[in-house]
């Protein structure tokens, strides 16, 4: 048997184990997971009423166009419904876009360090990928331009950046989007987008008139709390849309995962309240690793990305014996660091408190 010559050398995805598993194998009562950027609120308590109802429903396949969910969304930003498509996270949005839009002898070209998704689901459809440094833990868009080739059919601009959770401000995009050419689809990967509290960064939404080249991803697995369920979106001119659906397949998001995103994205009130939580927790963390003197990028994720001057891996296993798992910077293209997600505060105090014992020695 052969299979797609790009795929043989393909890495894993290796997801973080079960906490009931880290649990027994280490002896530890408790574990507090700060490593996959997930809602310490949970969701809002409007959400799993929405998903008992369906539940009657389960032999009944789901609505494969999402059309009340299409009308939510599209009244919630005030697009029309041709300019949404949903996916079963917004990681098979990545991998849709990937399929519409590359073959090999294409090009696609992003950054590095950025979520490793966009440069998997490339390399399954051949295309060349292009990797451009981050520049202090930003998108480097002037250098991304410069690589832009008649060949080019995506560029991959991830705002705020994971794991550096960094922006790009809405001056550096548009003058970026007025250079690249009209040939090349622009994803603006916005999954933290909710979290940002930074004036400079841009409404994407207002953008999409006059570049109908770019294509705008979110999900409910973040500030919705809904990671669970799988379920995104993306919006962008329905010419794109078009070309997404055609590669989609036919019932991609269940009928529950539906009926949980309308629940959840009529409670504003919860992710207003989860948006300022997260921002007292990036404080936090910020005043604790300004204490221990060390660096790190400001965040307008849910996420923060501190240097620990030492072996990340190391680190993440220290934290770990003291029940406390974050992830490693080491393949996450920062060696030295370890990403955390932000936590309740609670949480953060356990990590923060943990972290100063390991970095002193102390287990
Ligand atoms: N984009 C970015 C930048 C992410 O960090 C993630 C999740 N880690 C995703 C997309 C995918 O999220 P989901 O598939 O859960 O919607």
């Amino acid at each position: 048997m052969l299979p797609k010559k790009q795929i043989v050398d393909l890495p894993v995805y290796q997801p973080g184990k079960p906490i009931e598993e880290v649990k027994r194998e280490l002896g530890l009562d408790s574990i507090i997971k700060l490593a996959s950027n997930e809602n310490p609120f949970g969701s809002s308590p409007e959400v799993q009423p929405a998903i008992l109802k369906e539940l009657s429903q389960l032999a009944i396949y789901p609505d494969g166009a999402a059309m009340e969910l299409r009308e939510a969304v599209s009244s919630f930003l005030d697009v029309k419904g041709e300019q949404l498509v949903f996916g079963n996270g917004s990681d098979e949005l990545c991998m849709l876009t990937s399929r519409a839009y590359l073959q090999p002898g294409t090009n696609t070209v992003m950054a590095v360090p950025t979520f490793s998704v966009y440069k998997t689901t490339a390399t399954v459809e051949g295309a060349e990928v292009i990797e451009v440094p981050l520049k202090d833990g930003v998108h480097d868009l002037p250098a991304m331009l410069e690589k832009i080739d008649e060949n080019t059919r995506i560029v991959w601009v991830c705002n705020p950046n994971n794991p550096s959770g960094t922006i790009n401000s809405k001056d550096e995009v548009v003058s970026f989007l007025k250079q690249v050419p009209e040939t090349t689809l622009v994803v603006l990967d916005e999954a933290y987008c909710e979290y940002v509290t930074n004036d400079a960064y841009p409404n994407s939404l207002s953008l999409l008139p006059d570049f109908p080249n770019v294509l705008i991803l979110r999900t409910f697995s973040k500030i919705y709390g809904l990671a669970a369920l799988r379920i995104g979106y993306g919006v962008a001119d329905p010419a794109i849309i078009d070309k997404l659906n055609r590669v989609r397949e036919p019932f991609n998001t269940s009928r529950i995962a539906q009926a949980a995103a309308i629940a959840a994205l009529k409670d504003q009130e919860f992710v207003k309240k989860c948006r300022e939580e997260n921002a007292k927790g990036r404080e936090q963390f910020y005043k604790a690793f300004d204490e221990m003197g060390l660096s790190y990028y400001p965040s307008e994720g849910n996420f923060v990305l501190v240097d620990t001057g030492k072996n990340g891996n190391d680190i993440f296993n220290a934290l770990l014996r003291k029940g406390v798992i974050v992830r490693s910077g080491v393949a996450l293209g920062f060696p030295t660091g370890i990403r955390v997600t932000v936590g309740s505060t609670e949480q953060n105090d356990t990590f923060i408190g943990a972290f100063r014992e390991v970095l002193e020695g102390r287990g």
